[in-house]
């Protein structure tokens, strides 16, 4: 699979915002958009008038970055949103909420998305007492997300639940920390995103 190998960094300094890639670090002074707001390269501190197909390129770029997705799986997830009833836009966001990684990275046992990712596909969770090793698994209303039973000890994960505490929890999630395990309650809602998203500006991208 196509992998982004640069910094991650660059990506929040390109989209000019945090996109909170690299856990901990992001809430240090070492954040690299904390230190240089600007985009990254040679003309990175130019000025230059953005335009309207520009916005919405950005915004897409934006949220497919934050989930970690490339352009095909994020131009899918937007074709079936786009299937269902209801606003586009919103359907798209619940999608890509609902995959796993996402799912294992809001109830706090991994740091960051990428992490979640890994650990996914390294068979380290289990859903409803099933091994599911494929990070876009979509996680369903009721679906119990556990951490397996030899991975509980992982410095990484206790980790990552240490410092979890400072990301609150999504609503339509509870989870047992002791017990290593969560539970989607409800289906994800727009208001559950918090980072800043202009979902619309996606959708006029795609139709155009
Ligand atoms: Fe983005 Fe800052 Fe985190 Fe780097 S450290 S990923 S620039 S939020």
């Amino acid at each position: 699979m196509a992998r982004y190998r640069e910094s991650v960094c660059r990506q929040c300094r390109r989209e000019g915002a945090k996109l909170f890639l690299k856990g901990d670090r992001c809430y240090t002074e070492k954040c690299a958009f904390d230190r240089r707001a600007y985009a990254p390269g040679q003309h990175g501190q130019r000025r230059t008038k953005i335009t309207e197909y520009g916005m919405q390129l950005r915004e897409k770029q934006k949220v497919r970055r934050i989930y970690g997705l490339l352009e095909k799986q994020f131009r899918s997830y937007f074709a079936k949103a786009d299937r269902q009833r209801g606003v586009t836009g919103e359907n798209l966001l619940v999608l890509v909420e609902r995959r796993l990684d996402n799912v294992v990275f809001r109830m706090g046992f991994t740091n960051t998305r990428a992490e979640a990712r890994q650990l996914v596909a390294h068979g380290h969770f289990v859903v409803n007492g099933s091994r599911v090793d494929i990070p876009s698994f979509q996680v369903s209303v009721n679906d119990i997300v556990e951490i397996c039973e030899k991975s509980r000890k992982l410095d990484r994960i206790s980790e990552a639940l240490a410092a979890a505490a400072r990301r609150s929890l999504p609503q339509y999630l509870e989870v047992d920390k002791e017990k290593g395990r969560g539970v989607l309650k409800a289906l994800p809602k727009r208001e559950d995103i918090s980072q800043s998203i202009n979902e619309q500006l996606i959708v006029e991208f795609y139709s155009r």
